[in-house]
């Protein structure tokens, strides 16, 4: 209807410059008012086609009818009595469900909180007190959040660390298996980058003092790296020998998108701890800590919690998230959506070499952008290929460690006519450049 973003939206943003800091981002300008079936509606009549889900989180669409019912009803019963002073059903039926639902079918249990940073905290604090020891192993290209341990545990400096130091003492990094990137090619990566990890860990932390091992299956902000198959389960399995908590946190990869429930269960991992949140309740703010009952229980009483983990509306959200994936069968949709995008952008690699590697899996998408050539990544290429997209109506999102990633995380419940047509806008905008 308008140029993106249009006066409306242009107006508010200059209301926003005003009243919140710049710190606080914005990937693409336009003011929403509506937003479902993977159309963002905006401030001036526009419609956008939504390759983001607000960063992973509206899987099950925006405003999805089983989310809003339960929502409804319960905000005119109770908003709130926090869980830790009086309890109600819906926070231990969510937990019910995410210890069924997550892999392996040992013993669970289950904290809720509100923020996928939160919760990746407390995994931390559940490892340490359970094995009593104090270090914590996190991968390169690793995101975990901007807390103050989760921006430590996080692998790039700009624009989450940034002078935002001193970090949390205790955390050490390792190579993660990067296929693309491996430098003696992808057939050794896994073996590889697997022994390198490990080979750290034992020399220059100690197997014996290492808490956890904090991953996520498929690294989401570090550019939707799927690590080389056998890496993940020699991690898990160098953990399971030594004592240490292996944490998997699928806080992106989670509630159905990439093709499966779990990131995980694609190599068969089972993770000790598993951290939830972003698809987990339809963009209510719930997060989740599911482990093993024996490493979960040892907590003392009070020493978990917060005052509005587990919040009831959020509570009823996720319920309406998990029961909307299994009667629409939102994991085979995720499939479909990657058997319907990666042809299509491999084709395009064919045709471009400015596209340096397409992968992931279901519909947690990316391209990574080069130096037509080589591998010398292309941000600038990225930047303009993102600004064509917004311009012409597709929301498309950027990631990477060298921020020359273009990541694509459409809700599940998009349309295929939607779907073909953000495509066919991103081929466009690839071509043109
Ligand atoms: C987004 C994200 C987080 C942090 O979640 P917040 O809700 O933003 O605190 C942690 N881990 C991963 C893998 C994420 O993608």
């Amino acid at each position: 209807m308008t140029a993106i973003p249009g006066p409306k939206s242009r107006e508010l943003l200059a209301r926003k410059q005003a009243a919140v800091p710049p710190g606080i981002g914005t990937a693409l300008p336009v003011f929403v008012t509506r937003a479902g079936g993977g159309v963002l509606q905006d401030a001036d009549g526009n419609s956008l086609i939504d390759f983001g889900s607000g960063i992973a989180v509206t899987s099950v669409g925006n405003a999805a009818p089983k989310v809003v019912e339960r929502v409804r009803r319960q905000v005119a019963d109770f908003t709130h009595t926090c869980f830790m002073v009086t309890p109600y059903e819906s926070y231990v039926r969510v937990c019910e469900k995410l210890n069924e639902l997550t892999p392996g079918d040992h013993d669970k249990r289950t904290v809720l909180v509100s923020t996928g940073a939160e919760a990746v905290e407390n995994a931390v604090k559940i490892a340490r007190h359970a094995t009593g020891r104090p270090a914590v192993v996190v991968f390169d290209h690793g995101y975990h959040g901007r807390t103050l341990l989760t921006m430590t545990l996080t692998a790039k400096n700009m624009p989450y660390k940034e002078k935002f130091g001193p970090f949390a003492p205790e955390v050490y990094r390792v190579p993660l298996a990067y296929p693309f990137r491996w430098p003696s090619g992808p057939e050794n990566c896994a073996e590889e980058a697997a022994e390198q990890a490990i080979d750290m860990i034992t020399k220059q932390v100690g197997a014996d003092n290492v808490a956890a091992v904090v991953i996520e299956p498929i690294a989401g902000e570090g550019g939707f790296v799927v690590p080389a198959r056998g890496f993940l389960p020699r991690v898990a399995e160098f953990c399971r020998t030594n004592g240490i908590v292996f944490v998997a946190d699928e806080v992106q990869t989670g509630f159905a998108r990439t093709g499966t429930m779990f990131a995980c269960e694609d190599e068969g991992i089972v993770p000790d701890i598993i951290t939830t949140a972003k698809g987990i309740a339809g963009g209510l703010p719930l997060a989740g800590v599911t482990g093993r009952a024996e490493i979960m229980d040892k907590v003392h009483a009070g020493g978990l919690g917060g005052t509005y983990g587990g919040n009831p509306l959020a509570c009823e959200a996720a319920l309406g998230v998990m029961e909307t994936i299994e009667e629409e069968d939102l994991v085979a949709r995720a499939r479909h959506i990657g058997d319907t995008m990666l042809p299509r952008l491999r084709a395009l690699q064919e045709r471009f070499d400015v596209i340096g590697d397409v992968r992931g899996r279901g519909a947690m998408i990316a391209i990574e952008l080069v130096e037509p050539g080589t591998k010398v990544p292309n941000p600038a290429a990225v930047q303009e290929i993102v600004r064509r997209c917004h311009a012409e109506g597709l929301l498309v999102l950027t990631a990477g460690t060298y921020g020359n990633v273009l990541r694509f995380l459409p809700p599940l419940v998009i349309p295929d006519h939607l779907l073909d047509e953000g495509l066919g806008i991103l081929e466009k905008a690839i071509a043109e450049l």
